[in-house]
């Protein structure tokens, strides 16, 4: 059928309807968090409308060095911006939010989470005073229409309050995204997962199923927080009655921090929070009420001296092993508020995030140096994921019933991983879809499919600006890191037609004391020997430098088996 008419009917520039005929399509981009378990973005898209769906980072790891912080590329959104209707956030954890405070001045859009997600925003937030941003807060249950999308937010149990599912209504079927999650039937100050609203969207019918893969890897079910309490009892405030207790684990985890605060009321303890996060957070948590206990049991690190061992309880950031963290420098006796002793027991009420055991194994052999006793997940089950395991994953895909599934938050292994669960499960290769970082799934005409690729990539955040992991910056830091670098100046006389001076190098992160005097002779010698095949008196200065920079180079690489990077200063009078 044509559709065309000779009169086109005005529309507003930016809102051009396609003519009726048109099957409507869903968009769906993976700026981050697919093929890694960091940096959550995913965009939702209609003709009219863009959702952006989480919002975070990943923290940076040696191989960039002076890089703190990872967010995604958001190039693909640069040219639809007026689209962007809303950013949807289905919990605090920085890999969910951490990007906000670095996209907000350009995508100016509100940001729609729950009450204690929208707390640890503003939180963050205090540190961009500049940026503004506009948040909505948005409960279990309630269902909101953002364009051409509603949603649904759906409570789930996770390692952070205030964590929700989302089913998201659009022109081509229905989402449901488990945001992470996990199925604990015993949780602490919460609800169990609402299975049952999640079951009767189920039943409504689930086109594609979202669903985290985190911990696909996992057979059964995992530990209930109960049960952590349970272990934490026992193995911890029983097991080390006489001792100091300094209990190290995720600041976000407030489940977690309730358990203890319990445990050392019941037991005696006064509590003290230490290191910036666990302030922080433990301090929103009361303001929400998320917390519950007595104010009076909770003390200042400054009054800890006022009381015996066994009536202390520490809780610290520091579970990873972070070099700044309140239990690194602890251990490193660089805290001046306290110092650790043989009376005190640390207790890692955490597991390593994946890259980070190196640092937390360090922090732990410098404990047991020290003769300071230890617990940590290995010894007994004091710590529980926050995400579920195959049995969770799987009560999700029985009750969801969706045509299609996409595993996200999760790296390539974890995709595969789901990829043959779900076939065990049933499922059809053509509905497991397995995307990649940057891939564009289409939701079209009862389909859905992948359908090419979308510009991706890793935005730094090195200190006050921006950079790509592929810089020449990055390149040179790792360089210098690894054969440090060398400084050349010639001090020529065109008119003599030589050297007015020997040539001055200098080193750093290159040689050694011993070896330092006699190289530098070496290379000094080569540089003057090398300068008499030149003509001095007409040399012209840039080729000299590009030469001279090149012959160190080499002379150096073969003295030192090193490849520092060579800087080149030629004066010429
Ligand atoms: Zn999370
Ligand atoms: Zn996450």
């Amino acid at each position: 059928m044509n559709t065309q008419t000779t009169q086109r009917p005005f529309y507003p520039k930016k809102r051009s309807f396609p003519p009726k005929t048109h099957a409507p399509k869903v968009k769906i981009s993976f700026l981050g968090g697919i093929g890694e378990i960091g940096k959550n973005m995913t965009v939702f898209e209609t003709e009219n409308d863009i959702i952006i769906f989480d919002c975070g980072m990943t923290f940076a790891d040696a191989t960039i060095p002076g890089v703190e912080l990872i967010i995604p590329d958001i190039t693909y959104l640069r040219d639809k911006l007026d689209k962007v209707k809303a950013f949807v956030i289905t919990h605090g954890h920085e890999d969910h939010i951490g990007a906000l405070p670095f996209v907000l001045n350009e995508i100016k859009a509100p940001i729609y989470a729950s009450r204690f997600t929208l707390a640890l925003i503003d939180n963050k937030m205090r540190e961009h005073p500049r940026v503004k941003y506009k948040s909505i807060e948005v409960k279990p249950h309630q269902k909101l229409k953002i364009g051409d999308f509603s949603f649904e937010f759906i409570h789930v149990n996770h390692s952070i309050a205030g964590a929700m599912a989302v089913a998201i209504n659009t022109p081509c079927g229905t989402i449901f995204h488990t945001g992470d999650f996990k199925i604990d039937n015993s949780p602490i100050n919460q609800e169990t997962t609402d299975l049952k609203r999640i079951a009767e969207i189920g039943r409504q019918g689930v086109k594609l199923l979202m669903c985290e893969s985190t911990n696909i890897g996992h057979p059964g079910w995992s530990l209930s927080e109960t049960k952590v309490m349970q272990e934490l009892e026992k193995s911890v405030f029983q097991a080390h009655k006489n001792e100091r207790l300094v209990i190290a684990t995720f600041a976000s985890n407030v489940f977690r921090m309730q358990e203890i605060l319990a445990l050392a009321e019941k037991y005696q303890r006064k509590v003290v929070f230490t290191g910036r996060s666990m302030l922080n957070v433990s301090q929103i948590a009361m303001k929400l009420g998320v917390l519950h206990y007595d104010r009076d049991n909770v003390i200042n690190i400054e009054d800890v001296k006022k009381y015996a061992d066994n009536e202390i309880c520490i809780l610290t950031t520091g579970s990873q092993g972070e070099q700044l963290s309140a239990l690194t420098r602890m251990a490193n006796d660089n805290f001046a508020k306290f110092k650790l002793t043989t009376n005190d027991c640390v207790v890692f009420s955490s597991s390593p995030i994946p890259g980070n055991e190196k640092g937390i194994i360090n922090v732990m052999n410098k404990l047991v140096h020290k003769g300071v006793g230890l617990v940590y997940d290995k010894l007994a089950p004091i710590h529980a994921s926050g995400h579920g395991y195959q049995d969770e994953i799987s009560t999700i895909l029985s009750i969801v019933k969706p045509e299609y599934v996409l595993p996200v938050h999760g790296e390539y292994m974890h995709l595969e991983d789901f990829r043959k669960f779900a076939k065990k499960k049933g499922y059809q290769d053509r509905n497991i879809i397995i995307a990649d970082l940057g891939n564009q799934v289409i939701m079209s005409s009862g389909l859905v499919r992948k359908a090419g690729f979308v510009k991706v990539g890793a935005k730094l955040i090195d200190g006050n600006t921006f950079g790509d992991a592929n810089s020449p910056v990055i390149k040179d830091r790792l360089q210098l890191a690894q054969d440090g670098f060398v400084i050349a100046i010639v001090n020529i006389s065109s008119k003599l037609g030589k050297l007015l001076s020997e040539p001055i190098i200098i080193t750093r992160g290159l040689l050694y004391q011993h070896e330092m005097e006699s190289v530098l002779r070496e290379i000094k010698t080569a540089v003057s020997v090398h300068l008499k095949t030149f003509d001095l008196h007409t040399i012209e200065a840039t080729e000299l430098k590009n030469n001279l920079k090149k012959f160190i180079s080499n002379t150096i690489a073969r003295k030192t088996k090193r490849k520092p990077i060579v800087l080149c200063t030629t004066i010429i009078n």
